[in-house]
């Protein structure tokens, strides 16, 4: 019986992001991993699908159905169906009857206070009594095992959909940061218009991302791929294929992947020297979905002249600190924010 009630006080961990959300239950370990997209009622605002249920409806609703990414643009977009989505993932998860929840949430570290309240909120409405926060570099740093309380700094890249976070952590705190919102979105933007442009063809986000992660890269490969891509003709509007390359691709997302190697650089000429040389030693690490895309870290290593390291499944880092840190509250009561009352 008493294990019974140790297990129904289910305390969560959660990595609400931009693409994905991912929710860590205590002594379980990771329960859910869905993207981050919902479908909705237009006329009655009722959520009709989350997830991965969602993400099939992605461009093929109609008339009275939306398909929305809430958290899309960094924070929370649209704070009631975020809500809605929250309590939709943790209902799924068979824990929304849990008492005396907590929740450790995490926020991208640029967020401002009413962002920090905004998430909180939700939380709290989605069935929290106990909400902590933490900032999603700090909780990536933990999730690939790095000691953020030593006194030696470390620098962590988290690639997302929405935002970059470029950050500089030591002493459990963050030294200094850049926020960018040129992400893996952003990609998939340029993928399309540069489909528009040159084919003269119109593709879906999805296809775009398809392409993206199939062949998608930064540096020039031994060997170049190629991809089948369906779409529509912008002249006669009819469905059409093609052929693309990832050399073509690779120019094609050559501008935001600039716009980040010089968020990268900036970061670093903020960063204190005696910090300046643990990073010299220690290198970089990436995390996010974005970590994935070929030669990042070969071309982060080029332009920096800096050890640079991809973290073991980038996609979960987040969520696997946070839970670190759900597990273990007393050891990193220094990481999590405070918020101020509002
Ligand atoms: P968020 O934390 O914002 O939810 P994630 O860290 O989950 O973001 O990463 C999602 C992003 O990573 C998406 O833009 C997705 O397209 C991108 N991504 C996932 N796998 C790959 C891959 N193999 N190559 C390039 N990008 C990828
Ligand atoms: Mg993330």
């Amino acid at each position: 019986m008493r294990r019974f009630f140790n297990f129904i006080t289910a305390d969560l961990a959660i990595d609400l992001g931009t693409a994905y959300t991912l929710i860590y239950m205590k002594g379980k370990g990771v329960v859910l991993n869905e993207p981050s997209i919902v479908a909705y009622d237009r006329n009655t605002r009722k959520i009709v699908a989350i997830g991965n249920e969602a993400k099939e409806m992605l461009g093929r609703t109609h008339r009275d159905i939306r398909t929305i990414r809430p958290m899309k643009d960094g924070v929370i977009a649209d704070f009631e169906i975020a809500e809605g989505m929250l309590r939709e993932f943790i209902k799924k998860i068979h824990a929304n009857w849990l008492p005396s929840r907590r929740i450790v949430i995490c926020v991208p570290s640029g967020v401002t206070e009413v962002e920090k309240r905004t998430v909180r909120d939700s939380a709290e409405h989605a069935g929290a009594k106990e909400v902590y926060l933490i900032a999603e570099p700090m909780a990536a740093a933990i999730g690939v095992g790095i000691e953020v309380d030593a006194p030696v700094g470390n620098m962590i890249i988290d690639i997302g959909g929405g935002t970059t976070d470029i950050a500089v952590i030591a002493l459990s705190g963050i030294v200094n940061e850049e926020s960018i919102r040129i992400a893996g979105d952003e990609l998939n933007n340029c993928i399309i218009n540069f489909f528009k442009k040159n084919y003269n063809m119109l593709i879906g986000e999805r296809t775009a991302e398809q392409i993206k992660c199939g062949i998608g890269s930064v540096m020039p490969l031994k060997e170049e791929l190629t991809i089948q891509v369906k779409g529509r003709d912008l002249v006669n509007g009819i469905p059409k294929i093609t052929i693309a390359n990832s050399a073509e691709i690779r120019e094609a997302i050559n501008e935001p992947i600039q716009n980040i190697m010089e968020a990268i650089k900036l970061t670093l000429e903020r960063t204190p020297p005696e910090i300046a040389a643990d990073i010299l030693d220690r290198g970089i690490m990436l995390t996010g979905g974005g970590a994935l895309l070929r030669g990042l870290d070969e071309r982060i290593r080029l332009e920096t002249n800096l050890p640079v390291f991809v973290a073991e499944d980038p996609l979960t880092a987040v969520v696997r600190g946070t839970g670190k840190v759900l597990e273990n509250l007393e050891k990193y009561s220094k990481v999590l924010l405070r918020n101020k009352r509002l």
